[in-house]
This record gives structure tokens, C-alpha cells and sequence, in this order.
């Protein structure tokens, strides 16, 4: 048994299947100088190979409907490809060092992702793994070893085992139907993992030398919702998956049967359930899921890949395509959250500007209000779009009564510029914040009076009422959603939102917990915002639920400290 990260969820039971990895396999010999412009036309000529490839694949993308990510992704391996430390160092090497191509490339491979190590950025420094995917398709083109995967082959479910896999290598899994797969690289951003989940093929990364240990056909249960990995297992384990297997499909299979069902309590009281999203190609996702609404749009998400700012075209652009393709239903526009723990900042907005500590710094509106032209930039965008459909913007961080009020003549300002453009946009916006910041919570009565609606970013108001780092593994263990203090800032916010009518929803990771979802219903609260895949499994327990039962039981709930009885509390309210 291996354990590893667990990348996309659900299991697969499968026969093993290894993809050779070339970089690894790569022979040094040294050339006769006469051999070198022969040698440096191999490097050219694989180098054109890899490009056509890269091309072909663009054009199945086109008609394939693959998972936005794809292009995006593609895109990033083009410009490595076509990078000229890539494309032209290695050809100096070859004729200085009298070397064969192939070495010639994975030194400066070596090189690269020796470089890409130091970045701080965790973001920028898995992309070494996508040098090294370019890489690999190089040698493998020099070697004159197919790049595409192995097609899936025979009667039995195959499953992918490979040192690492590409974005380029992933477009083959759709047609090819793999049941899973598993590396030996590959953290929970990579891009890996990101395909893998709107694939939704089960994939556990991360296992450091399964390449190794496994052997071809051997048979695997891969189960990704726990990233555990079995290798030959015996019968009675096989059983105990099977099993396990059958009953997540049909536990799915029953979930899909509530989607058009009205989300509302026994009792009859509605409950609106939205979607995160973090691009516009999640909107289909969101959709299938069965979600009313964008409950939050992560707009930072659009600099993925880029070191610039996305302009007001390509912005506007973005929020239209989201708006129209939730056809009328509201659509969440958060403005940027950038500067710290998205790992997405651009470096040519955050300039030199050293922070001693980001989460504590210059993130999210506190950025956006320190770069106007930014800020202005993105306000514009979202109310041009605004004429297209229901949006709500959103504001994430906001702590303080001077921050709403500046951000409010912010949007005051755009409005403005559009008005005297004779631009059209929804006067009637709703302006939002969130409320994530243990002040904002306690002082929630400064943005009642101030905004239209609350959402709660449970993440970051966990992450600064108890100290811990939502990043760090180490202290994870301390990041407790039922913590008594987290729970007074929970039904404070909502019932004083309550109080004055004010929407409130929650946003963060613990609206998606089904466990958690009576709680918060108990509370009061009317709307969750979540990932897509969890919709209707809230869903569910909802459906199962009774307010009228649940509301004293919650209140008894709160007036308790010690984690001990809040857990039994919360299991008889699951009963
Ligand atoms: C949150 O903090 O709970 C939230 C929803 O925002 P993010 O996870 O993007 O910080
Ligand atoms: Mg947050």
C-alpha cells in the first residue's frame, strides 16, 4: 500500500499501465567535431517534431470539449518549447561540449529546474515540472519513441502509472478512457491534479517511485479521495473496493436525481445553493452540479499563467462569458485577492514591495486600493458586464469602515467613467463583502450598514480567529471549523445579518461539508457557496433536514466551549 496525494477523488480498480520516461533513460556520448551540424539538425528537427505535435494537439482541442484548462495549459508548454534556452542553448552545448543532443538538453533541463527550486513562489516553482514535461516529449522525439500514451488496451480498465504526466499527455484521456492514474510527482496544484478533477478520473500523485515499484498489468485500486494506492491486492481487499466502488456509484447515481429538486428543508424553508468558481470554464461544471447561482467567482485566478495584469478587454470578456453562460441566474464577481497564499501574484504588481508577512500585509482590497489604475481596471470590467446579466460584486478582506467607504467612491469613481462614456452597466449593483477577518465579524454592524450583502470566507476567518497558517501541513491539524470561537463568529455575523435583513452566505470550504451543513442551517443561514461536486450532497442533507428541530438544538450548541461536547452535539444533530 502507497500513499500519496490524493488528487482527484473517487476509485478505480484497474490494470497497471507504465509510461516510459526518456528523460530518465538518457545516454551521454561524446561526437567527432564534424558530427556536430548533423547533431545540432537532429536537436532542430526533434524540436520541430515536438511543435507539430503541440499543434495537432491545439487543433483536436478545438473540436474535442475539453476542460478549458487544456488551452491554457497547452499554451504554457508552447512557451517553454519555443523559449530559446530551450530551443538554442542546447545547440552551443552540443558544440562546445561535443556531446549528443539528448544530454545536451537534459543538462540545460537540469539547470532550469535547479533555477525554478529557488523561487519562493510555490506556484512558479512546480512549474519546473512542466520543463521537464517539455523536455521529455524532446527526448523522447530524439529517440524516436511515440509521445502519445499508450492506448488503452483490452477488455480490463487501465491504469495510468508514470513518472509524471503533461497537460499535452492528459488530452489523450478522454478519448482513451483510462480508469485512473498515478505519478510520482505532482503536488494538489499541479496541473495535473487540477485535470484530473475536471476529468474526474480518480489520481493519486505524489507517490515518489511507483514508476518503480510497479510492474505492467499488475492490478491496482487506486483510490483518490484518500490518495492510497494497492498493489496486487488479495481477494478480500478486492472485495472491500468493489464494494466500496459500487457504492459511491450509486450514491452518485441517486445524487443525480436531485438536481432539478428544489433545495429546501422539510419544514419549507428554501435554501439557495451556489458555486465557486475560479474561471470562466467552470461555468459548465457549476451548471451540471445543479447550482442556482455564482456564489463566488475567484477573479485572481484569471492571472494563472501570466506575470500581467489581464486587461479591461480580456476581463470584461471573462465576467461576460460567466454571466451569460449562468444564463440570468446571479453571478458573485470577487474583485482580486491577490498578494498572498494564491500563489498567483504577479510580480509587476507586487513590485519590490517586501512583505514580512503576506497573510497579515498588503492582500487582497488593501492591494487593490494601493493600485488604483488595477482596481479601476477591474471595477469597469465587472460593470460593463453587469448589463448582461445578474451580478453582485463582492469585496474580499475589507476590515475596516475608512477601507468600505474608500472602496465604495472606487466604485463610485468607475461608475462614473462609464456614465461619462455613456457606457451602459446595472446602476443597481449590490455591493458585498466579505466577512473573513475576525473584526469584520465582530464589528459586522459597520458593513450592515453600509453594504447589501455578506459572505463569509470561512477559510481566512478560521485562519486568523485561531492563528494557523490554512497553508501550513504542519499546524493543519489545529484548523478546527468547530472551534467554539469560530462558531460565535459564525452565528454573530448571521443573525445580526438577519436581524436588518441583509443577505449572508457562507463561502468557504465548510459550506461544502455536508456534516456541517444542519449546523449551519440551525443557525440561520439561507445560502452556501461551494465547489461544484458538493452541491448535491448538500443538497441532500438538506432535503433530510428539519429547522424547526434543528434551531434549539444549535442554540444549546453555542452556548457550549468544550470541543468535546460540541462533537457529540454535532453527531446527534446528524442522527
Ligand atoms: C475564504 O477565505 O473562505 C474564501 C472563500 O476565500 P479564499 O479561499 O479565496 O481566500
Ligand atoms: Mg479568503
Amino acid at each position: 500500500m502507497l500513499h500519496g496525494v490524493a488528487a482527484a477523488p473517487g476509485i478505480a480498480i484497474a490494470r497497471a499501465q507504465l509510461v516510459s520516461h526518456a528523460t530518465l533513460e538518457v545516454a551521454h556520448y561524446d561526437i567527432a567535431p564534424e558530427q556536430v551540424t548533423a547533431e545540432q539538425a537532429r536537436f532542430d528537427a526533434a524540436i520541430a517534431t515536438v511543435r507539430a505535435e503541440f499543434e495537432a494537439l491545439h487543433e483536436r482541442m478545438k473540436g474535442a470539449d475539453a476542460p478549458a484548462e487544456f488551452g491554457a495549459f497547452l499554451d504554457v508548454h508552447w512557451m517553454i518549447l519555443t523559449d530559446p534556452q530551450l530551443s538554442k542553448d542546447p545547440k552551443r552545448t552540443i558544440a562546445e561540449q561535443l556531446c549528443n543532443a539528448e544530454w545536451a538538453i537534459t543538462q540545460k533541463m537540469n539547470e532550469l529546474v535547479e533555477q525554478f527550486s529557488h523561487f519562493d513562489d510555490p506556484y512558479l516553482r512546480e512549474r519546473a515540472d512542466d520543463v521537464v514535461q517539455v523536455v521529455e516529449r524532446i527526448v523522447k522525439a530524439l529517440m524516436g519513441k511515440p509521445s502519445d500514451l499508450p492506448r488503452q488496451s483490452g477488455e480490463h480498465a487501465t491504469a495510468l502509472v508514470a513518472h509524471d504526466l503533461s497537460p499535452a499527455d492528459a488530452i489523450h484521456f478522454k478519448d482513451a478512457a483510462f480508469a485512473a492514474f498515478v505519478t510520482d510527482v505532482g503536488g494538489s496544484t499541479s496541473h495535473t491534479a487540477i485535470l484530473a478533477r475536471s476529468l474526474r478520473i480518480p489520481a493519486v500523485l505524489g507517490l515518489l517511485n511507483a514508476r518503480q515499484l510497479i510492474r505492467d498489468k499488475e492490478v491496482l485500486i487506486v483510490d483518490g479521495t484518500r490518495g492510497v494506492l494497492i498493489v496486487n491486492p488479495d481477494e478480500r481487499v478486492l472485495e472491500e473496493y468493489r464494494l466500496r466502488k459500487s457504492q459511491i456509484e450509486l450514491e452518485r447515481t441517486k445524487l443525480r436525481r436531485l438536481k432539478s429538486a428544489p433545495s429546501a428543508t422539510l419544514d419549507g424553508i428554501d435554501i439557495d445553493l451556489h458555486a465557486n468558481i475560479e474561471l470562466p470554464g467552470d461555468v459548465p461544471a457549476a451548471l451540471d452540479g445543479g447550482a442556482e447561482g455564482v456564489g463566488l467567482f475567484r477573479t485572481e485566478f484569471l492571472f494563472l499563467d501570466r506575470g500581467d495584469m489581464p486587461t479591461e478587454e480580456e476581463q470584461f470578456e471573462a465576467y461576460r462569458k460567466v454571466v451569460k453562460g449562468m444564463g440570468g441566474r446571479p453571478v458573485t464577481i470577487r474583485t482580486f485577492d491577490l498578494g498572498y497564499d494564491k500563489d498567483l501574484h504577479p510580480e509587476k504588481i507586487l513590485g519590490e514591495r517586501l512583505q514580512s508577512n503576506p497573510a497579515l500585509g498588503l492582500r487582497a482590497i488593501r492591494l487593490s486600493l494601493a493600485e488604483p489604475k488595477m482596481f479601476q481596471t477591474q471595477l469597469r470590467a465587472i460593470l460593463r458586464a453587469s448589463k448582461f446579466g445578474k451580478i453582485k460584486l463582492l469585496i474580499p478582506m475589507l476590515s475596516q469602515a475608512h477601507e468600505i467607504d474608500q472602496t465604495l467612491a472606487a466604485i463610485e469613481r468607475a461608475k462614473n467613467s462609464l456614465r461619462g462614456e455613456r457606457t451602459p452597466f446595472d446602476e443597481a449593483i449590490p455591493i458585498g463583502a466579505m466577512i473573513e477577518i475576525p473584526a469584520a465579524a465582530l464589528a459586522v454592524g459597520l458593513f450592515l450598514r453600509r453594504l447589501h450583502f455578506l459572505s463569509i470566507g470561512t477559510n481566512d476567518l478560521i485562519q486568523y480567529t485561531l492563528a494557523i497558517d490554512r497553508s501550513d501541513e504542519q499546524v493543519s491539524q489545529l484548523y478546527d471549523p468547530l472551534h467554539p470561537a469560530v462558531l460565535m463568529l459564525l452565528a454573530h455575523t448571521i443573525a445580526s445579518a438577519e436581524k436588518v435583513n441583509i443577505p449572508v452566505s457562507i463561502c468557504g470550504e465548510l459550506a461544502g461539508d455536508p456534516t456541517l451543513t444542519r449546523l449551519l442551517i440551525g443557525m440561520g443561514l439561507r445560502q452556501f457557496s461551494m465547489y461544484p461536486a458538493q452541491i448535491l450532497s448538500v443538497k441532500q442533507r438538506i432535503m433530510q433536514s428539519n429547522y424547526a428541530e434543528l434551531a434549539p438544538l444549535v442554540r444549546r450548541m453555542l452556548r457550549n466551549e468544550e470541543p468535546g461536547r460540541i462533537r457529540e452535539q454535532l453527531d446527534k444533530l446528524n442522527a
